[in-house]
């Protein structure tokens, strides 16, 4: 009885699903002029009256953004097309107070910036973020969304990580936050294509969608790289995630009229380099960063933002992990697929050292707390000014420095381990089984994987809810890196920016600890003497400094909104960092070193 009762009731829940859906139509009747016209139907929605909005975040892009300032002309109609009320009850919301099961709402979109956070529409192409593109119906996540473009140009075809539809340019989504996922990319696209295979013996089709003028040929050059960097991915996790459709499609837009920026989605990314394409192995770095998310954030995803709230800005405590240990990722595959040198990695880790230890951010603040700030920082916009150059260290750099210095202890204290292995680890934990992790799930994989409690507890009371400083140098010496402060024994007052066009104005706020923070200068104070004697120029600002040494004195005149200041200042050494390998500095490399390069940096493939 109770069998045969449950069976009924989920018949009865299939019946109602299947008939709710939401439809888009889109056409572009004044693209020209940047515009699209966007119909949405909501059918079979059991509400009895409905809210559209337009989103205030977008997946990935972590601060709060107003999509629902490029919609307007708002208009809704029922079955038979005769118009019903819509009232407008904030700046993104709309509402049809009287609902009865169906309504067609029809508004204008203007879209003038291509790149992952926004949209673009013009007749050269049309590039949809879509919780910039798309109203939604609140309390409808679940239903089922079908979109169909007009294409504008019969020679375009469409680029998406959607399931395609019945029709030609009609695709699908299961949801309301797969379809948000779900750029799309529209114009006159060169598209090369692969296919990868996983050790289980399932295959993936991979696609190059390139938005470019280039030769075909260039192309093909430039795809079989981009397969490189998605055979070293496979190899660092041992297989690809179980694609939704089976496939994953690269969205580049390499041209002038985009903005720059890359963003990753479940089974895509959107890429948007503003420059004429060159088969350069430049352009790379950012396809092997954001397809190394469609494991780690995609898959091994912090709960703090699953799932993705389009209403608000998404606060997450994982993104040194998310973002950081992938742009670690990003290098490391670039060097594994000698696409860099050991020269240019080692500049990369000269310059995640500087990171972790002489910016005050990484200094004063764990990688979780920066991590938070991402609500307002990740292309988030501020009118007034901010202290971030003495508060905030990027999640990107300072989480690389994090993912440098575990693979450093994990390859140097034990024997066959790595961020490799821990990665991989994570990827059977969270990401294969698309459960969502915690900070302390992540540091119980550690433990895991170590085998040592004490290890994991350590490193992530130390470095990932701490801010303790890491010795770097040590474990670098078994990889044949020598670390060196090359600045030290010369007088030094701190880095800050400043033009002869400016006569010596302070362009940035001065940092935290260093001398002229210290003698009291800050951004917009003007230096005007220095030693009784007038200065103008940043040449006799460097000369005078040179004759000095770490512990002088000097005496610095400078205006401060128009009024004449005078202080001490005592010079200090600038701390940086500079990573050099052995044999650079003359030294010999031991079979040792070139075992551990190799399996640090040397292809993973197969
Ligand atoms: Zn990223």
């Amino acid at each position: 009885m109770k069998k045969s009762y449950f069976i009924f009731t989920l018949f009865l829940i299939t019946i109602s699903v299947s008939a709710q859906k939401i439809s888009y139509s889109v056409s572009f009747p004044n693209i020209l002029h940047h515009e699209a016209q966007i119909a949405v139907v909501a059918e079979g929605i059991p509400q009895q009256s409905l809210v559209f909005r337009m989103s205030r975040s977008s997946p990935g892009r972590y601060a709060t953004h107003e999509f629902g300032k490029n919609v307007y002309d708002v208009k809704a109609f029922d079955k038979a097309g005769k118009t019903v009320l819509v009232n407008r009850v904030d700046g993104d919301v709309y509402t049809v107070p009287s609902y009865k099961g169906y309504v067609k709402l029809e508004y204008t979109l203007y879209a003038n910036y291509a790149d992952g956070t926004y949209a673009g529409i013009d007749i050269s192409g049309v590039h949809l973020n879509m919780p910039a593109s798309f109203m939604w119906v609140k309390g409808a996540d679940k239903v089922p969304i079908y979109v169909e473009f007009e294409l504008p140009n019969k020679n375009w075809h469409i680029a998406t990580q959607l399931k395609p539809g019945n029709t030609a340019n009609s695709f699908y989504a299961p949801g309301l936050q797969y379809f948000m996922d779900s750029p799309v990319r529209m114009a006159n696209i060169i598209s090369k294509k692969w296919e990868l295979t996983n050790p289980d013996g399932k295959k993936y089709d991979f696609e190059l969608a390139l938005d470019a003028k280039a030769a075909d040929s260039s192309v093909q050059s430039f795809a079989n790289k981009v397969k490189r960097i998605t055979q070293e991915a496979q190899a660092v996790f041992g297989e690809l995630p179980n694609y939704d459709y089976g496939k994953y499609v690269f969205l580049a837009s390499i041209n002038p009229y985009v903005k720059g920026d890359g963003m990753e989605h479940r089974n895509s990314t959107m890429i948007s380099l503003p420059i004429v394409f060159s088969d350069n192995n430049g352009l790379l770095e950012v396809f092997a960063h954001e397809f190394f998310h469609c494991w780690n954030v995609e898959r091994i995803r912090p709960k703090t933002i699953e799932p993705f709230n389009f209403e608000k800005s998404n606060m997450s405590d994982g993104l040194w992990c998310a973002e950081g240990f992938t742009q670690y990722y990003g290098n490391l595959i670039m060097r594994r697929a000698e696409f860099d040198d050991d020269a240019s990695f080692v500049g990369t880790i000269s310059s995640l050292i500087n990171t972790k230890i002489n910016t005050p951010g990484a200094r004063r603040f764990s990688p979780i707390e920066v991590s938070k700030h991402a609500v307002f920082v990740d292309a988030g916009v501020a009118v007034d000014k901010t202290n971030y150059s003495n508060m905030y260290t990027s999640y990107y750099p300072y989480g690389a420095a994090i993912a440098l210095a575990l693979d450093l202890e994990l390859r140097t204290k034990f024997s066959n381990l790595s961020v490799d292995g821990y990665m991989t680890a994570l990827w059977k934990k969270f990401g294969k089984t698309e459960i969502a992790y915690s900070m302390e799930g992540l540091e119980e994989v550690l433990s895991n994987y170590t085998g040592n409690k004490t290890f994991a507890s350590n490193f992530f009371t130390k470095y990932i809810f701490g801010h303790e400083p890491y010795d770097y140098a040590t474990p670098l010496k078994q990889a044949g890196i020598i670390l060196k402060q090359p600045q030290l024994g010369k007088a030094w007052w701190g880095n800050i920016r400043y033009t002869d066009a400016n006569n010596l104005t302070i362009q940035n706020n001065t940092s935290i600890g260093t001398p002229i923070y210290n003698a009291g200068l800050d951004v917009d104070d003007k230096i005007v003497e220095l030693n009784d004697m007038a200065v103008s120029k940043s040449s006799q600002v460097d000369s005078i400094i040179r004759t000095y040494k770490p512990g002088d004195k000097i005496k610095i005149g400078y205006l401060h909104r128009g009024e004449k200041q005078i202080t001490e200042l005592t010079f200090s050494e600038s701390p940086v960092y500079q990573a050099i390998l052995f044999e650079k500095d003359g030294l010999p490399l031991s079979p040792e070193i070139i075992a551990f390069r190799k399996k640090w940096m040397g292809s993973k493939i197969q």
